[in-house]
């Protein structure tokens, strides 16, 4: 067995972060009460979910679904200091990496004008060498580009109209869940929170018909190895991605 690998905190000189996710659910498995840590902090965090999760819940038509999920989305986000969370329609399940997914998302991007933004574990695998699933691959690939898009008057310059300007203010891309995470944030404090919202997700666990699934359990086992690495009780990590070159240093 290996020693587990230290990881090194996060910075916190940001006032803006925006999280660009597959679906709804996402943010909650693990990264949560880490966005409550920030909005504790004062910092504004907005959500924007690439789907709507409504091929998620087998036994629920996808029209149904959609309502059921964006409501539960909007009800886990506000429990950690979340009241923006925007639904850009795209399929659920059939994503695929492409101009029209970097369009969106540097729209995103250049209307809400973050300095970090959030996307989940896009790797093939996650760190168990578990499969990972093609709308986060899809969804973190076109984050990673549309990010450096927004900045760039020249791409999808048919957006920048009634005032909306370029943005090149993103300095880092944050990935929850990545197998190559060095950094991490301090959860302890605002653990609870994070089991609250993942709770939320009521129906979409239910549907999962995983037998005896305990939220706290699950996010306990992944948070307080996490928070080992980091040298506290629990943590949430992060893979962090710098959009500057020699601007930013990596600790
Ligand atoms: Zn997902």
């Amino acid at each position: 067995m290996n020693e587990p690998r230290p990881l090194k905190p996060l910075k916190e000189d940001w006032s803006r972060a925006l999280a660009i996710v597959a679906h709804p659910d996402d943010m909650e498995f693990g990264a949560a009460a880490a966005v409550a840590r920030w909005t504790d902090q004062g910092k504004w965090v907005g959500y924007v979910m690439v789907t709507s999760g409504e091929a998620g819940i087998d036994g629920m038509h996808p029209d149904e679904c959609r309502v059921v999920r964006e409501k539960e989305q909007i009800d886990s986000a506000a429990i950690v200091g979340v009241d923006t969370v925007d639904f850009l329609g795209f399929p659920d399940g059939t994503l695929e990496y492409g101009l029209d997914l970097r369009r969106a998302i540097a729209l995103a991007v250049r209307r809400h004008r973050p300095e970090i933004v959030i996307t989940g574990n896009f790797h093939d695998t996650w760190g168990s060498g578990n499969l990972n699933q093609a709308d986060h691959i899809a969804v973190g690939r076109a984050v990673l580009d549309g990010v450096r898009d927004a900045g760039n008057r020249w791409i999808f310059s048919e957006q920048l109209v009634d005032g909306l300007e370029p943005w090149g203010g993103v300095r880092q891309v944050w990935t929850s869940g990545s197998p190559l995470a060095k950094h991490g944030a301090d959860t302890t404090a605002t653990f609870d929170r994070g089991v609250e919202s993942l709770k939320a997700h009521r129906a979409y666990i239910d549907g999962l018909g995983w037998d005896h699934f305990d939220e706290r359990e699950f996010l306990e086992g992944m948070g307080r190895a996490t928070g080992t690495r980091l040298g506290v009780p629990f943590a949430a990590a992060f893979e962090v991605i710098s959009l500057a070159w020699g601007g930013e240093d990596d600790d």
